[in-house]
This record gives C-alpha cells, sequence and structure tokens, in this order.
C-alpha cells in the first residue's frame, strides 16, 4: 500500500493522460479544458494533498459536507464548485464559500442565489444545469431544466444583482432518447451553448463529462470535465 498522496498523484496522472489523449484526437488544446476534482465524500485531507499536487478547482454536492470542508481548507488556492440539486434553505450557506454553482435549475433558486450573493457580497458565478431527458417545462430527475427553459433561466441569472451568468452544465440522462449516448447528449449540450451565447456571449463554460465519459465531452467541446471517483477512488453507496 502507497500513502495516499502517491495514490492520488497517480490517479490524477492518469486522469490527466487522459484529458490529454481525448484533446488530441479533438484537436484541441490542453488548455481548453479544465479539470475539476470532485470530493464529495471524502474528507478535506484529501483536498488539501490535491491542491498540493496542483489542483484548482473542487466540487461538491451536499452543503452539509462542503461547508466544514470548505472552512477547513479556506487558506488553499481553490475554486469551490457545487454541482448538486440545491435546497432555497441551503443558500445562504452554500454562496459562502462556492465561487461557482453548477446546479440552476429554477427561478426561485436564482432569486434565493441572488439575495444571498448580495448579502453575502459576493459574486457566484452560475451554470443553468441543462436536463436533456426532461419533456419541456419540466425538470430532469436528477435536477436540470429541459431545453426550452434555457433562455429564460439565462436570462433571469444574467439580470439578478449577485450573479454571473457563466455557462451550461449537464449530467449525461440514464434514461429516455440519450441514455447510453453520451457523445449525442454533449454534442446536443454544445448546440445549447451556441444558442446561449448568441445571447450572452461571455457564458462560454460547457460542464460536462465524468469519470466515466470524458473523452466524450471532451470530444464534443466541453469546457470543464467534473471528476470524481478516477482521481479519489469509488465512493461508498450514500454519495
Ligand atoms: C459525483 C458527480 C460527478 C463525478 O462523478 P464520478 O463518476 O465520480 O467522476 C460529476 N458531476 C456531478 C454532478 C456529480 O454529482
Amino acid at each position: 500500500m502507497t500513502d495516499r498522496k502517491t495514490q492520488l498523484a497517480a490517479n490524477l496522472a492518469q486522469v490527466e493522460n487522459r484529458i490529454a489523449a481525448a484533446c488530441l484526437a479533438a484537436g484541441r488544446k490542453r488548455e481548453e479544458v479544465t479539470l475539476i476534482v470532485v470530493t464529495k465524500t471524502y474528507p478535506a485531507s484529501d483536498v488539501r494533498l490535491l491542491a498540493e499536487l496542483g489542483v484548482r478547482h473542487v466540487a461538491e454536492n451536499r452543503d452539509q459536507d462542503a461547508a466544514p470542508k470548505a472552512a477547513a481548507c479556506s487558506d488553499l488556492p481553490l475554486t469551490w464548485h457545487f454541482v448538486g440539486q440545491l435546497q432555497t434553505n441551503k443558500v445562504r450557506s452554500v454562496v459562502g464559500y462556492a465561487d461557482l454553482v453548477q446546479s440552476v435549475d429554477r427561478s426561485r433558486l436564482v432569486t434565493a442565489l441572488s439575495k444571498g450573493a448580495v448579502q453575502a457580497g459576493r459574486e457566484v458565478g452560475c451554470l443553468v444545469q441543462v436536463a436533456l431527458d426532461a419533456e419541456a417545462g419540466g425538470r430532469g430527475e436528477r435536477g436540470g431544466v429541459a431545453p426550452a427553459g434555457i433562455e429564460e433561466l439565462g436570462d433571469l441569472i444574467a439580470n439578478a444583482p449577485g450573479l454571473r451568468l457563466d455557462g451550461l452544465m449537464t449530467v449525461a440522462p440514464l434514461i429516455g432518447e440519450y441514455a447510453g449516448r453520451q457523445h449525442a447528449a454533449f454534442e446536443r449540450l454544445m448546440v445549447l451553448s451556441t444558442d446561449l451565447r448568441r445571447a450572452h456571449p461571455a457564458a462560454t463554460m460547457v460542464s460536462a463529462g465524468m469519470s466515466a465519459d470524458l473523452e466524450q465531452a471532451v470530444a464534443a467541446g466541453a469546457t470543464h470535465v467534473r471528476v470524481g471517483s478516477a482521481v479519489l477512488g469509488v465512493r461508498p453507496r450514500l454519495g
């Protein structure tokens, strides 16, 4: 058994190789893709080791776990992303540490985030989470707004004090027409991103791809990949 830092370094190197190979295959520059390490269920000590190994972006999906972890790591040069389904009663806490919220999927959440960000004196970057499997007007099983709802939500974010519209995020659907077709799903997200950027040119982030499908996301044009288990190990079921 090697120690934890050695293990994380080896995993990170493997993920880095995968991203570099995917960029090469797609004719993209490596700098066009940012790695976000999803540290959910893993301790603050791992976040610290990752920062020592050069990681600059981390993501969490539950405020109860994320808030104490972010507090324990507040001395580190990290950008914190919130990627989980977010209840409005957690917003006040989340805007205290999250630089970006990637899971914005309803107008009530925009209102709450705006109020919280203004109260905290912070600017919070927002991504509209897109549910490619949702019916128009509905939300996805794992959160997210249907493609038809992106424009309205994007405009709302762009006009909300304390918030900045940064782009789009998705999780490849497990059901519906895109089930098992990650590349098609991510290409659809790119088209939706192009549409959004017509009205909001600065909303350039496209967050897609996880441990299992980061290659497909890079091939489609993702600017950010969110990788958890390939770096930290397989999570116990509760995460
Ligand atoms: C957990 C999680 C990830 C990372 O998933 P892995 O399969 O562990 O890489 C990415 N995005 C979101 C929204 C997550 O909740």
